[in-house]
């Protein structure tokens, strides 16, 4: 079996212990993988804050962005190698992790170019003989926590801003499918950050994660995940008072009027919940359908649905591969479930696969009839979509509202005025108007309630790696008249 290490200090390390990862393709091991404890961790954040008050701190930004360059370049030259790795350990199709990951190398370059453009400002204030200006200083250490979806974009948007910061950072890839980001290792050394810049470490969460997150060297902690574990990572900053920006998981409405593009709209449904087997934050799982058109709507989605290409994921024909783990199939067959019994009726797939692997169909849950079925408010984090229809525009941004989270919405119309009314009523962080999935490093990424607080990716993302410093400088050479006055 393929076996991986740990990143820390610049040297590749064994693990406390060893764990088998699973093929969600065949459900058998495959590789082994290395389990960071306590030793490991502290290891870790010691050479990370080493680093931050040694060789990181002596870089000027511009070599940072440098080196951050460099990344990009090798992240792009060894995409096929990283997306072989990341199909193989997570089941995500080859397809979408071939052009994913190339996409990653354009994330490093964006805040390599952002590194020396980090100002502060030069303040008018309002004492004639002062100067007074801020600094924005990197924040310190940085925890950054990701689960086994998308890793490589993941990271890549925590580690860019962090890193353009000044930042140091210890990663903890997800104990499911850790292989991708361990590999990725080896292009930070290749790079030629210096030792402990950037230190990659996997394990669970209780000996690993938990750990990191209370450290009393860790300044902030950045974690993508559910948001049952957001709420321990939270308690856990309780212990060294980190700041934390969550990214968390969603229940996204994609909202179809009868005056849209039906067929662009049944395309973009299809990419929005059964591309990448439905494991995405931002998959649109909640249909909201105009009443008119949704028979005409449904009609064409169960066709696609029950065309899509379900094979291996190592397979470049392939559309929809493996879910991760035998754990995200058992909580979606049991959603299902509770949701049948609610009322909701299937009109495709609904039933896990047989054969080895932890495959499950696209499936389609309408729920019109059932508005307590869970289906409508939980995420299942896999290719299971709810409808839900309504007749007015009010209805439609209601039952879209009507939700503890707030990631991502799409809206489909062909009026301006009415896109502009939901642009303004939807809580949710991203709108997407007549497309869905859309991402870039430039535009900024991230919800509120359930579905987390923070940016990523843009600007605004590399400013949440510093804090500010004001300097008072007294430009009198008179001395200080009377000192029980504050001045
Ligand atoms: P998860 O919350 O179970 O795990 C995420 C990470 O947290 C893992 O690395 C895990 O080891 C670690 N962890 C577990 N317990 C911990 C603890 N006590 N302290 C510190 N770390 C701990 O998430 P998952 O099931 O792997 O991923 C799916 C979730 O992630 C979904 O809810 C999904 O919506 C969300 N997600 C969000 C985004 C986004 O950008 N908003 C992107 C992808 C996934």
């Amino acid at each position: 079996m393929d076996e991986f290490h740990l990143y820390i200090d610049g040297a590749f390390v064994p693990g406390e212990a060893t764990f088998p990862s699973l093929d969600p393709a065949t459900g058998t091991p495959w590789a082994l993988m290395p389990e960071a404890r306590a030793p490991q961790v502290n290891a870790a954040v010691q050479a990370a804050y080493g680093a931050f008050h040694g060789p990181w701190a002596q870089m000027t930004a511009t070599q940072r962005g440098k080196l951050l360059l460099k990344l990009a370049d090798l992240v792009q030259a060894a995409a096929p190698r990283l997306a072989a790795l990341e199909t193989r350990d997570t089941g995500k199709i080859i397809r979408e992790t071939s052009a994913q990951i190339a996409y990653v190398a354009d994330y490093y370059r964006y805040y390599a170019g952002l590194a020396d453009k980090i100002e502060g400002a030069h303040l008018p204030i309002d004492k004639p003989d002062m100067e007074v200006w801020t600094r924005r200083e990197p924040i310190g250490v940085v925890a950054a926590i990701v689960p086994w979806n998308s890793q490589l974009f993941l990271s890549a948007v925590k580690l860019g801003p962090a890193l353009a910061a000044g930042c140091t950072v210890v990663l903890k890839a997800s104990e499911d499918g850790p292989a991708p980001l361990l590999d990725f290792a080896k292009l930070i050394h290749e790079a030629g950050f210096p030792p402990g810049v950037v230190n990659i470490i996997t394990g669970f969460g209780p000996d690993c994660g938990h750990i990191l997150t209370t450290h009393p060297k860790v300044a902030h902690i950045a974690f993508t995940g559910g948001p049952g574990t957001a709420r321990a990572v939270v308690r856990n900053s309780a212990e060294n008072l980190a700041s934390t920006s969550l990214e968390l998981g969603g229940k996204s409405p994609f909202i179809v009027f009868a005056d849209a593009d039906l067929d662009s709209a049944v395309n973009a449904q299809v990419s929005g919940i059964f591309a990448a087997t439905g494991q995405s934050c931002v998959a649109g799982s909640r249909l909201l359908i105009q009443s008119s058109v949704k028979d005409a709507f449904l009609a064409k989605l169960k066709a696609k649905a029950e065309a899509i290409r379900i094979a291996s994921p190592q397979e470049m024909t392939t559309e929809v591969g493996p879910l991760c783990t035998q754990r995200q199939r058992d909580h979606i067959t049991q959603l299902i479930a509770a949701s049948l019994a609610k009322g909701a009726t299937l009109v495709t797939g609904g039933k896990p696969l047989p054969g080895p692997g932890f495959y499950f169909p696209p499936t389609i849950l309408d729920c019109s009839a059932a508005p307590e079925a869970p289906a409508i408010r939980d995420e299942f984090f896999g290719p299971v979509l709810s409808v839900t229809s309504f007749d007015t525009e009010e209805q439609a941004l209601a039952l879209a509202n009507d939700t503890e989270y707030g990631l991502a919405s799409g809206v489909f119309t062909a009026s301006l005025t009415r896109a502009h009314r939901m642009i303004r009523g939807l809580r949710a962080g991203v709108v997407w108007v007549n497309t869905y999935r859309a991402v870039s490093p430039i535009a900024p990424f991230g919800g509120h309630g359930l579905s987390g607080h923070g940016r990523e990716g843009g600007l605004a993302a590399a400013l949440d790696y510093t804090t500010t410093k004001t300097v008072w400088l007294r430009t009198s050479d008179d001395p200080i008249p009377d000192p029980f006055v504050m001045r």
